[in-house]
Order: structure tokens, then C-alpha cells, then sequence
């Protein structure tokens, strides 16, 4: 094969480039390559290679079509078939979310040693500094055919680290509606797209996240939606840099020499961010609770509509913030937004002492809602019939557990924000409210690994 068909488009793409935004793409840890072949994948149209040429050093450099993606990479076939699996997955899930469907293909370059590339073989004059510095980057396109319609989509991308699946959300946002909304809902949501490999929505990033969230203080959902613009600073220096590039250098590529140290600190900022973002469109996502205000709020986004987000959530201000700070301080890999989700509907009341009130707890679940409203210091009994077990090849027990208190019924009061320390219960036996407030119970295990257990408890309570 020879290389024109690579040299005469790109000639003909720089002179009609237009760069109307650039996202910086970063991910962190890797993907889990294991959900390639995820139950969202697409088979639509089978990958197929459209052509390939030998750049330099001798690297093979090799052009794909699949159903949404014109993929031009030097992975080794095997791979590029994966990554065109990958891209089309998480198309499916934004097509899923954002309810359109992925207009036209979206053209992207993933390189696995992007050193070997020529620069003629490259989209943008920015692509290598964006690969090499900082993962990869989504540019758009002037639609040159059709004036009125969306402009298309391109991006570029190191092959590791889930960056080409990060992109590809921006590039799908891009394509389908032009738009992609403030710096952490887009960013946060190529996050989530990245990482949507699992039909459970369980917590599914490299560990390394949930050491991060660990390590750090806590955000706030207020903090984070208002964090204002952190790649627009990455933007920026892209732009700076093509300023500084002179005209003889047009149609090549920019230096990697470019790139200073304090682009690199932006970049490392964002990285930080970023998880920030994740996390709250995951929890957002998937906690039913919010689930549907998040999704009508990322409508307008796209859209180009910008509802505000404190308007959105102003009714369940308090509760989104409690929750999504209850998430933070259990996140783990494997952890459910939908398991853990708060009861916000059942309401308390006071127990006659002649009364007596019976509620099921389900072992698979976080804490739930007992519809007892406790007065601190009062005493109470309580008693449970029943059995569950906190794994498939877990033996059954009753509520007062198995080794190391798993399995044991434990309590925790609620009171608006306020929540006490969890306090064990067990079988049967009396308890002293800690607080005044609504009584939620659970069957005590790991929180991200509740969707294995099995079997529930009728819980009896009455005052003493
Ligand atoms: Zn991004």
C-alpha cells in the first residue's frame, strides 16, 4: 500500500482544520481491558481494515471502519480490533444516555508509539504534543458539505489508559450535538463513559481513584460544580502554542520542545479534577434518587440550554450533598450507587409503647429506612426472625452474623444531614437511641460487596 491516501487527505484537512475546541484527554489508571467485549459493544458493522501504509521506522500504520469510528492507529491488528470494540461500547452507552443516536463516523488516530508517526500521517498540528503531554485531545472539524449541520468530530489519543475511550465521549458529544457542557459534567461523563463497562454500574475505575479519594479531602458537590475551567487552561497553552508557531511550520507538526514545565502542572491539576468529576457523574448516574434530574440536567447541557445545577437540584439540595458524601466515604471498587441509595420516602414516627413495628431488611442493600422515628436515650427492643448470608458461598446466618460481625443487623440514626455513628445490633436483645432521629438498618458487610448477599430479617421494634 502506499501512503497518498494518507499524505493528500491530511493536506486537504489542515487547510479547512478549524479548532473551535480543543479538550485535553486524560485518564489515569487503566481501563480494565477485560470489559471490552462488555454487553453494550455494538456489533452493527463488523471492523474492518480499509487500508495500511508503513510510516517510519518501519511502524504499520493501519486504517479501520467500524460502525460509528474511522480508526487509523498503528496497534498490531488483534489490538485495534479490541480498541475499535471499546470505542463502539462506550458509543453505546452515550447513545443509550443522551437518547440520539452517533450521526456520521467519527474519525480518530490512536497511537501506540506515536514517535514512529510522520508528521504528514498526523490530523492537526497539535496532535503529537497533545498525544505525548497529555494523553490526547478532541478537535472539531468544519463541515465542509453541509454549512447548517453539526460539525464533525476528530480526536487523537495515546493507546493506553482508556484516553481513546475518554475522547470518544467528547467526540460523540460533539458530533451528535455540538455541545458538551461545563468543564466537570463533560469531563466527568467522559469518565463515566470510559469506565461504563459494567451493566451493574458498580464502581469500576483503577483502584488508584479510590486511593486518591482516600487521601484527600473530601469535595463538596457545590466545590466541584463550580471548579470553573481547569482544561480550559490546557486549552489554552494549545493555543498559546500554535500562536507562537510561525508560519513556516504550518502543516507540520509543533515541537514536543513546546511544552513547559507549568503546562505540565496544568495538566497534572486537571488530572486531580477529573477524578472529582468522575465521581460525581457516577454517583449522579446511577443513584436513582437523581438519576433522572442528572440526566434532564446533562440534556440541557448538551443542548446548549445550561440550566444551572443548583437550580436543578434545589429541592433535594441537602440530600444529594449527604449522599454523595456518604459515597465518598465508602467508595471502593465494586461499590453500588443503587444498592446504597438513601430512602428519602419513608417517614418516621414516634412508637406508642403499647405498639410494636415490624420491617424487613434486606441483606443486599445499604442502610434501610425502619420508619422509627428514636428519641435519644430511650430505650428500645428489638428482635429478628429470619437469615441471610453476605456471599453466594457465604453460610447462612441469622442478625447477629458470622465472623468478624459480618452479617450482624446494624443500626445508624439519621436526622437531616446528620448522621450518627453505626452501632451494632445483632438478634435480638436492647438498644439505646444514640440520637434523636429516623432509624436505618442493614445486614453488616464490605460496602462494595453487598450485591452477593441474599435473604432478609424481619426486624421487631417497640420502646421499652
Ligand atoms: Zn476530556
Amino acid at each position: 500500500m502506499n501512503r497518498s491516501w494518507m499524505l493528500s487527505r491530511n493536506t486537504a484537512l489542515s487547510n479547512r482544520l478549524l479548532v473551535l475546541l480543543i479538550f485535553a484527554g486524560l485518564t489515569l489508571g487503566a481501563a480494565d481491558f477485560s470489559q471490552a467485549a462488555s454487553p453494550r459493544a455494538r456489533s452493527g458493522v463488523a471492523p474492518r481494515l480499509v487500508a495500511s501504509t508503513c510510516g517510519s521506522n518501519g511502524a504499520m500504520l493501519r486504517q479501520y471502519r467500524s460502525q460509528h469510528f474511522l480508526l487509523n492507529t498503528d496497534l498490531p491488528d488483534d489490538q485495534a480490533r479490541v480498541q475499535l470494540a471499546k470505542l463502539e461500547s462506550v458509543v453505546g452507552f452515550a447513545t443509550d444516555y443522551w437518547k440520539r443516536p452517533c450521526p456520521g463516523l467519527i474519525e480518530c488516530y490512536v497511537a501506540d508509539r506515536v514517535s514512529s508517526w510522520p508528521d504528514a500521517a498526523l490530523p492537526h498540528p497539535l496532535a503529537r504534543i497533545s498525544m505525548v503531554h497529555i494523553g490526547g485531545a478532541t478537535v472539531t472539524v468544519a463541515n465542509g458539505s453541509a454549512r447548517k449541520s453539526a460539525p464533525r468530530a476528530l480526536f487523537f489519543a495515546r493507546a493506553d489508559e482508556g484516553i481513546a475511550e475518554h475522547e470518544s465521549v467528547h467526540a460523540y458529544c460533539l458530533q451528535a450535538f455540538g455541545a458538551t457542557g461545563p468543564t466537570w459534567y463533560k469531563e466527568g461523563m467522559a469518565e463515566v463513559g470510559c469506565y461504563c463497562g459494567q451493566s451493574t454500574h458498580a464502581v469500576g475505575v483503577p483502584p488508584s481513584y479510590v486511593d486518591f479519594f482516600r487521601a484527600n479531602p473530601r469535595q463538596t458537590i457545590r466545590e466541584i460544580v463550580s471548579q470553573g475551567k481547569s482544561t480550559a487552561d490546557i486549552s489554552q497553552s494549545l493555543r498559546e502554542i500554535v500562536a507562537e508557531e510561525s508560519s513556516q511550520q504550518r502543516g507540520r507538526q509543533i515541537p514536543l520542545s513546546f511544552w513547559t514545565e507549568d503546562d505540565t502542572r496544568k495538566v497534572q491539576q486537571a488530572r486531580e479534577l477529573y477524578r472529582w468529576n468522575w465521581s460525581l457523574c457516577h454517583f449522579l448516574c446511577y443513584n436513582p434518587n437523581y438519576a433522572s434530574r442528572f440526566r434532564r440536567l446533562g440534556q440541557s447541557y448538551v443542548s446548549n440550554q445550561q440550566r444551572s445545577f443548583e437550580d436543578e437540584f434545589a429541592e433535594v439540595a441537602w440530600q444529594v450533598e449527604f449522599e454523595y458524601d456518604f459515597f465518598l466515604r465508602h467508595i471502593g471498587v465494586g461499590y453500588r450507587v443503587d444498592l446504597t441509595a438513601w430512602d428519602w420516602v419513608t417517614r418516621p414516627s414516634k412508637l406508642p409503647r403499647n405498639k410494636r413495628l415490624q420491617v424487613r431488611v434486606v441483606a443486599d442493600r445499604g442502610f434501610q429506612a425502619t420508619a422509627l422515628a428514636l428519641t435519644a436515650g430511650e430505650q428500645y427492643r428489638y428482635r429478628c426472625e429470619g437469615a441471610w448470608k453476605v456471599g453466594l458461598n457465604e453460610p447462612l446466618t441469622d442478625a447477629a452474623g458470622g465472623q468478624n460481625g459480618r452479617g450482624r443487623l446494624v443500626g445508624v440514626v439519621q436526622r437531616g444531614a446528620e448522621l450518627s455513628e453505626a452501632f451494632a445490633l445483632g438478634d435480638s436483645g436492647v438498644f439505646t437511641a444514640p440520637a434523636d432521629g429516623h432509624l436505618y438498618a442493614r445486614c453488616e458487610d464490605d460496602w462494595t460487596e453487598l450485591a452477593d448477599n441474599a435473604g432478609s430479617v424481619i426486624l421487631t421494634l417497640r420502646r421499652e
